[in-house]
């Protein structure tokens, strides 16, 4: 079936016109009104414009032009800003705003020939672990629909494991790329923090956001990466490094690769999660990599770390809201002063009015040394402590969450609970590195991560450790029940 196709094999059928991207994006938003309301993975569908869309990649593929994702229908999280589409941020304080532009990351993709399908649900303003926060209401997991499917990128996560796109766009500030992916079963990559522009993708924590993939192998979000990385003059935090060819190296064996257990990641591991890690281990030690131990000894202080730093972050961003920052352009100053006014609560929901208050304490005055200063210099010793470990592997690993994906309800009464979903991806949001989330078996016959975190801009070598082990493997190719 199309929708079990990977990328690569998708553009090759559009290449050699045995399928048109119309019939492609028709399959799947047949999908979507098939299986969209029990999921409620969308927060708008943009079913008229893809076809358009379709329609001028198929005219593009009929003059000859050939791409990577030339005609591939995709999912944009709504917290990008999309030109004449609502851009909610999955918050009713956004609920009728209707972005003037696009992010890079949404204007390199359309560029490059993708057909956007719509806009996928997200804890409001990417705050949260469980979807849950949305104003649109949860998003069901399609493993098991009283589940949640993790967050803040819900939509997309449970998008992709559907089936209802063959990719999809997502945020990472705490984890919420990974965390979804490994909840979901798909493959979630969050590049390097300054890899991927932040320019119109509204902010959450501006020092932690970083925009990446939601795909079902290494291979496919490979192909993505390539087309949303690089330089982007309009984020002052984009890096300009070159773009490695990060599908030509994908293959490559990987003999004495030097792979790193993160002590700090195994003590108290679940038994069944650590088994699924030993055995994916296993496959490692048989494609040629060798592993040790390492320690990250500041790594546990990653949780309290990011919940000081990010509320700080978002607080300034929500509460001062100058229209750049807060990522987008608001030409009518009419329009911003409603917007600075709705920001002072109303219209937020609770999750979003927690952050902001914990915000604003802990740069108050009174409380700035102990809390946010402290934090500033836990958030050095974590990344002190990757860079030591990176001196002696070239990449660690370990899982993506401490328990498959929970019952919905089940954590949004207790906050503390809720925030120990993200202790084994913050800490690479801290340090700005780059991390990927693939499938490694089921608990429960619940999906289960593998997570593995690389040095600055290794997003080649993680793509290329995870396309090996799914070579290996067929974790990833498995599709929850009624959606194959
Ligand atoms: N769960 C974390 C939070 O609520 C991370 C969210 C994210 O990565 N956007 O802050």
């Amino acid at each position: 079936m199309l929708h079990n196709l990977f990328i690569g094999e998708l553009a090759a059928r559009l290449s050699n016109r045995q399928i048109s991207s119309v019939e492609l994006t028709r399959h799947f938003l047949a999908r979507i009104d098939r299986f969209n309301p029990a999921l409620n993975a969308f927060i708008t569908l943009t079913a008229e414009r893809a076809l358009k869309d379709a329609a001028d990649a198929d005219a593009r593929i009929a003059s000859g032009e050939r791409g990577p994702l030339l005609g591939i229908p995709l999912i944009h999280k709504d917290i990008f800003c999309t030109d004449g589409v609502k851009t909610s941020c999955g918050s009713r304080m956004l609920d009728n705003f209707v972005a003037p532009y696009d992010a890079t990351v949404v204007a390199r993709l359309r560029a490059a020939g993708t057909v956007m399908l719509g806009k996928s649900n997200m804890d409001e303003f990417a705050m949260g672990s469980s979807n849950e926060t949305s104003y649109y209401g949860p998003v069901q997991n399609p493993w098991d629909v009283t589940k949640v499917p993790g967050g803040s990128s819900g939509g997309s996560a449970a998008a992709t494991a559907a089936r209802m796109a063959p990719f999809a766009t997502g945020t990472d500030t705490g984890g919420s790329i990974r965390q979804p992916a490994a909840l979901t079963g798909v493959t979630g990559l969050k590049p390097t923090y300054g890899r991927v522009s932040r320019y119109g993708m509204i902010a959450f924590a501006s020092s932690l956001d970083q925009a990446g993939v939601f795909a079902r192998s290494a291979g496919d979000a490979a192909a993505v990466l390539q087309v949303m990385a690089g330089y982007d003059p309009r984020d002052s935090t984009s890096v300009d490094v070159a773009v490695p060819d990060y599908s030509k190296d994908i293959s490559k064996p990987l003999k004495g690769l030097k792979i790193g257990l993160l002590r700090e990641f195994f003590e108290g591991l679940e038994p069944r999660n650590a088994a699924l890690i030993e055995e994916a281990l296993n496959i490692y030690t048989g494609l040629g990599a060798e592993t040790r131990e390492v320690s990250l000894p500041h790594l546990p202080l990653s949780v309290p770390t990011y919940y000081v730093v990010a509320p700080a972050e978002c607080s300034s961003n929500l509460s001062r809201f100058d229209g750049v920052r807060f990522g987008y352009r608001c030409s009518n100053p009419q329009d911003l002063m409603d917007l600075y006014k709705r920001s002072r609560g109303e219209g937020f929901g609770a999750e979003v009015k927690r952050r902001i208050m914990t915000g604003t304490y802990v740069l108050s005055a009174g409380y700035f040394d102990a809390y946010y200063l402290k934090a500033q210099k836990a958030r050095r010793l974590i990344t002190d402590d990757f860079r030591s470990a990176f001196e002696k592997v070239d990449l660690v690993i370990g899982p993506t969450t401490p328990t498959p994906a929970f019952d919905i309800g089940a954590k949004m009464n207790d906050p503390v609970l809720m925030y120990l979903n993200d202790i084994y991806t913050i800490g690479a949001n801290l340090a700005g590195l780059p991390g990927v989330s693939v499938p490694c078996g089921f608990v429960e016959g619940l999906p289960m991560g593998l997570q593995l975190i690389g040095p600055h801009f290794a997003e080649a070598v993680l793509l290329n450790a995870a396309h090996q082990y799914q070579q290996a493997t067929d974790w990833h190719k498995h599709a929850p029940r009624g959606y194959e």
